[in-house]
């Protein structure tokens, strides 16, 4: 029924003047919208123009980091609370809560202040003080807890389910198998994207965490395109999915990581699953490759992006290469610098993790920490 749900938001999308996912008669830039939750989405989509020009093609970033909470997770938070109320999971009053310690807990607290609701987030207690202070400030109720394997039952996704079992009126969001997350992104990323390029859009290609972001978008675009849009996974080390899918489907054990936060996986999730053979094919960014791309987009394009924004614009430069001059090539830009510079920009911790030399000598300026 993805393809159901991707067929009705191309007939719904196709019917409005203006691509008008929220329920007001104008796009957000035109008019006023109702509260925080109309604020998320509508995002610009920007040329990398010096990418552009060097590949000859239209590379195109979906800019995320402006929805209000900073990420593209504010999609996935919206649509996954959405969901919870529309199947009476979630009264007023109610409490969500979901194991993250990362962009879908910050879209989250965004969410549920604005609508009302308490927020309980599980993480594991190797997360920065930054991470939970925020959250906390946001309004969020913070448990961190020991750092153990996902098959050990006090894992914090496990905790959290546990925890909303046991409360009234609660609900565990689950984003990793909660399809109400690639909805939000068969709804109103791929539409963005699809009306932003006037259908022009050739290539898709993303890093995935939960998957949300690739399966949706990629399922609205082939079902806008008759499957003429190619899309692409871009994996970061230390992640299985690459190897699943060029090896025709063989899940190797997790090893090795990757400085790039917020994406990697070590199985196929439910909002992945359904949908991983739509994709055209995969391909993997080292973490030199990545932060290269930090530094150059930020030099080269002024945008101060995370380093799954800069896998993604790696990935997006290698796609048009490929496909050649004349083509348009999307990716999503998940989130700013800001929560990451203490590292991406610190010449110890550049040192620390053997990158140091990744960084090209006329950029060796902004190692400013
Ligand atoms: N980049 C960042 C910074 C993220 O926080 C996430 C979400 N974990 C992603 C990319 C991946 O998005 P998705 O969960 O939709 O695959």
């Amino acid at each position: 029924n993805f393809a159901t749900t991707a067929r009705r938001a191309v007939e719904t999308v196709a019917q409005m003047e203006a691509p008008n996912l929220y329920g007001v008669g104008v796009s957000k830039a035109q008019g006023v919208v109702k509260g925080l939750t109309g604020a998320i989405g509508n995002t610009p989509l920007i040329r990398l123009n010096h990418i552009s020009e060097a590949t000859g093609c239209e590379v195109l970033g979906k800019a995320e980091f402006m929805n209000p909470g900073g990420s593209i997770k504010d999609r996935a938070a919206l649509y996954v609370v959405k969901d919870a109320e529309e199947r009476g999971l979630l009264q007023p009053g109610g409490t969500v809560v979901e194991g993250t310690a990362g962009n879908t807990g910050i879209g989250l607290a965004h969410v549920c202040r604005s609508k009302g609701y308490k927020l309980v987030i599980y993480m594991p207690n190797t997360q920065s003080q930054g991470k939970i202070d925020l959250l906390r400030l946001l309004g969020a109720e913070v448990y961190p807890v020991p750092a153990v394997p996902f098959d050990n039952p006090d894992n914090y996704n496990h905790q959290a389910k546990r925890h909303a079992e046991n409360l009234e009126n609660a609900v565990w969001t689950n984003q990793f198998d909660n399809v109400a997350n690639r909805k939000a992104h068969i709804e109103t990323t791929g539409p963005e994207i699809w009306h932003q390029t006037n259908g022009k859009v050739d290539a898709f290609v993303c890093a995935t965490g939960t998957g949300g972001t690739l399966a949706g978008v990629t399922r609205y675009l082939k079902t806008a395109s008759d499957g003429r849009v190619k899309s692409f996974l871009a994996d970061p080390p230390g992640s299985v999915l690459h190897s699943y899918i060029s090896s025709g489907g063989k899940l190797i054990e997790r090893t090795g990581s990757s400085i790039t936060e917020g994406i990697g996986q070590g199985r196929v999730t439910d909002n992945l699953g359904p949908d991983i053979d739509l994709l055209d094919g995969s391909m993997h960014v080292s973490d030199e490759r990545s932060i290269e791309m930090v530094y150059r987009c930020l030099d080269e394009e002024g945008l101060y992006l995370g380093a799954s924004s800069c896998l993604n614009v790696a990935a997006a430069r290698e796609v048009a290469e490929k496909l050649g001059k004349g083509h348009t090539v999307v990716t999503v830009l998940c989130d700013g610098a800001y929560r990451y510079a203490d590292r991406l920009f610190s010449k110890k911790w550049l040192t620390d993790k053997k990158l140091i030399g990744a960084i090209p000598k006329h950029l060796e300026k902004y190692i400013v920490l």
